[in-house]
């Protein structure tokens, strides 16, 4: 009887820990990820330490019942989305900031601490914790680490996994893991903190994280926001930056579609003949000379505005910009946000291919690029209140993914494989890959019942 199954993992957690209620067991059903109809959970077991996911682990595998780890639940691709008879295992309640190391720039943080909150103790310090997906308000370190989550500061300071020194790891059956090491340095042994990186909830649960602090940067950062005409020549902008060394801190971009959403919602006033906005930081010693240069650049290359923030608040603005895309796109409808990598002088390629596609299959899109990394996403969007994304908008990302792999790219440069990209995820490994995936699968999690049907 399960109902005894689950008794006995109750003797092993505090009251309260194992909640069954249907309503609240609702709300831990679903991600971020729009139309995806999740399976019917048998629980949620809400993890307040190392001890408690190690019990749950080992319970699960006598019992053969699924586990799907769950951090804050924003996830876009599906990945921590429940499955019939799973356990959802939340971390979020493991929320307590271990340590702080100043003089070794490293932070000790539970899985459930929101990254927000870690930069913020590490601003005390005058550090910073550099990953900072735009969900940085809500997500947790053990989701981001699990998605190795990128953000708006990668293209200077790296995504999620060059900030990462060491993990604790429970691993199917409750055995804990200790990977990595405290030192900037150490090759002792197989990378295995790369291994779990990523790895979205299918090869063991992480619970705490040793976690590289960068010195934070002196003084404001400086903004540059430059119109353009086209698509294409905003990045050849993009080219010539990063082909000038400038390192922006942030180098982002923003289509018609994305700006005209905006503008509809906040009248900006951006006219039709700007088709593309480009936002560039610059946060060093010499931010108002680098951020001058990438002004110049943006000229040269066809801007028809390009200024530079004259204060804080003003930099502050020009950034909101950027920051409303999401919304602003998601006042139109279900928004499926995708998010292919291509090479980055290869941008205005991609963005010609995501407007075929847009028009062949009638589908609208509109597109905000991490353009600094070559990271685009394309948001699809579609009919509120849709069950299931609809068939044409999967042939119009069946078409995108396959361009971005044609050209070198990736399917996914930060938000994962999750359920929803699975089925063109051997069309980028190849098979010897995609064997070798699942041998590590198989050695991590024999039983099968870590994240089921997610990422490989
Ligand atoms: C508004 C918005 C903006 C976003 N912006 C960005 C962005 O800029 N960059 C970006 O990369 N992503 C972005 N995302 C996607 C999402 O926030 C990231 O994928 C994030 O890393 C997920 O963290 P989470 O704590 O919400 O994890 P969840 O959504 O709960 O889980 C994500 C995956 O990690 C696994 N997981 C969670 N916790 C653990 C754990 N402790 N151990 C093992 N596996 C675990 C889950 O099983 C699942 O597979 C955005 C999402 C939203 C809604």
């Amino acid at each position: 009887m399960m109902s005894d199954v689950l008794e006995e993992l109750r003797g092993s957690l505090a009251d309260g820990q194992i909640i069954t209620d249907p309503d609240v067991v609702d709300g831990f059903r679903r991600d971020q990820t729009p139309a995806l109809e999740p399976g019917e959970p048998l629980c949620v077991v809400v993890a307040r330490g190392t001890a408690d996911v190690a019990a749950t682990l080992a319970w699960a595998q006598r019992h053969g019942v699924p586990v799907v780890p769950r951090g804050g639940g924003t996830g876009l691709a599906g990945g921590a989305a429940s499955t019939d008879g799973c356990v959802v295992l939340s971390t979020a309640r493991m929320s307590e900031i271990c340590e702080i190391d100043a003089d070794n720039e490293i932070a000790v943080a539970q899985a459930g601490v929101l990254n927000a909150d870690l930069d913020r103790a590490a601003a005390a310090h005058g550090l910073m914790y550099a990953p900072d997906p735009s969900s940085y308000e809500i997500s947790t370190i053990g989701g981001n680490l699990a998605t190795n989550a990128g953000g708006l500061r990668c293209v200077k300071y790296g995504v999620t996994r060059d900030s990462v020194l060491g993990l604790e790891v429970v691993l199917a059956g409750g055995r804990i893991l200790r990977t990595g090491r405290r030192t900037m340095k150490g090759v002792a042994g197989y990378d295995l903190t790369s291994l779990f990186v990523g790895s979205e909830g299918t090869l063991g649960v992480i619970t705490s994280a040793t976690l590289r602090l960068r010195p934070r940067p002196p003084a404001y950062p400086r903004t540059v926001a430059a119109a353009f005409a086209s698509f294409a020549a905003a990045a050849r902008a993009v080219t010539a930056i990063i082909a000038a060394r400038v390192k922006p801190s942030l180098l982002e971009l923003m289509d018609r579609a994305t700006l005209r959403a905006i503008d509809d919602w906040k009248h900006t006033g951006f006219g039709d003949d700007t088709q593309a906005l480009l936002i560039a930081q610059d946060d060093s010693d010499t931010a108002h000379a680098g951020a001058e240069r990438m002004r110049q650049l943006c000229v040269e290359h066809g801007a028809t505005m390009a200024e530079v923030s004259a204060s804080e608040d003003e930099s502050r603005q020009l950034l909101d910009l950027r920051r409303l895309s999401y919304p602003a796109i998601e006042r139109l409808g279900l928004a499926l946000v995708e998010d292919v990598c291509v090479p980055r002088t290869l941008l205005p390629d991609m963005v010609a291919r995501i407007e075929q596609a847009a028009q062949r299959h009638g589908v609208f899109i509109a597109t905000v690029a991490h353009a600094g990394d070559g990271n685009l996403h394309p948001v699809f969007v579609f009919e509120r209140g849709l069950r299931e994304v609809p068939g044409p908008v999967w042939s119009a990302a069946d078409e995108v993914f396959r361009a971005a792999l044609e050209m070198g790219g990736t399917l996914t440069g930060e938000h994962g494989v999750g359920v929803i990209k699975r089925r063109w995820l051997a069309d980028e490994l190849g098979p010897e890959s995609m064997a070798v995936h699942q041998a590590i699968k198989k050695a991590l999690d024999p039983a099968g019942i870590l994240n089921p049907g997610k990422a490989i």
